[in-house]
């Protein structure tokens, strides 16, 4: 196959080097390496670059916003039933409906009407995604999360108030700092909670948040490149 607009990036090969170093990162933490979900972050780009990581076999992908998944994935859905499509970016609750027909998990639950919302649409809709809680783990004002101090009370809410499916803690450390005591923090609250999946690590850190305890790692540009253009932090 020779298309036309042939990318430049090989995102086979930069997947297959993703995968192998996910792998030794969760031997040498004494994990095995498919207990680490490698969720492919594909915000930006097209439907064809996608394809590429289907085609070598891959199937846990993550998008950013509702909008532009809706646009991305329902064909491609039906054509890969087993696929798993994470949202990783902020949610607004008027496109809480749209996100519980999409994602099969939802992992930037991060205050209770968004999560009141997210659970009305499951019993309206019958679908029931995994639900992750984000935490603002750096206590940036800019960025999205629930603060430390208030998540147990979002915890509990979510879980004996709502009966939502929380499965894990979500984070984005602070861009200009070192990442790993963050990434210590977070697997501790999750463990403090009975949690058991844990999000963190990007393209930058994915091996140092496994050494931690990442669950699931969140990589975009180590594998399909840069982005046309970045948008902020989050
Ligand atoms: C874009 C994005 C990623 C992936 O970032 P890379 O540095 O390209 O790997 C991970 N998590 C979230 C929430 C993102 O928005």
């Amino acid at each position: 196959m020779e298309p036309s607009n042939s990318p430049v990036v090989d995102v086979r090969k930069n997947l297959a080097e993703v995968c192998r170093r996910v792998s030794a990162a969760a031997e040498l933490a004494g994990r095995r390496g498919d207990a680490i979900d490698l969720v492919a972050i594909s915000k930006f780009h097209g439907v064809e670059q996608i394809r590429l990581a289907l085609d070598a076999g891959h199937r846990s992908f993550g998008e950013n916003r509702v909008q532009e998944a809706q646009a991305k994935w329902p064909n491609l859905r039906d054509e890969f039933p087993d696929l798993v499509l994470h949202l990783v970016g902020p949610l607004q609750t008027n496109k809480a409906a749209a996100a519980v027909a999409l994602f099969d998990v939802i992992q930037t639950i991060d205050r209770p009407k968004l999560a009141q919302a997210v659970v009305g649409h499951m019993a309206a809709s019958g679908r029931r995604p995994n639900c992750m809680i984000q935490v603002n783990i750096g206590d940036e004002p800019q960025k999205a999360g629930i603060s430390i101090a208030g998540l147990p009370e979002l915890v509990a809410e979510c879980t004996s108030g709502l009966g939502m499916p929380v499965v894990g803690l979500m984070c984005i450390p602070p861009a200009a700092e070192e990442p790993a005591p963050y990434f210590a923090l977070l697997a501790k609250l999750a463990a403090r909670h009975g949690l058991h999946q844990v999000s963190m690590g990007m393209s930058a850190d994915y091996e140092a948040a496994i050494a931690f305890g990442a669950t699931s790692v969140r990589v975009g540009s180590a594998i399909f490149g840069p982005r046309p253009s970045l948008g902020s932090a989050d």
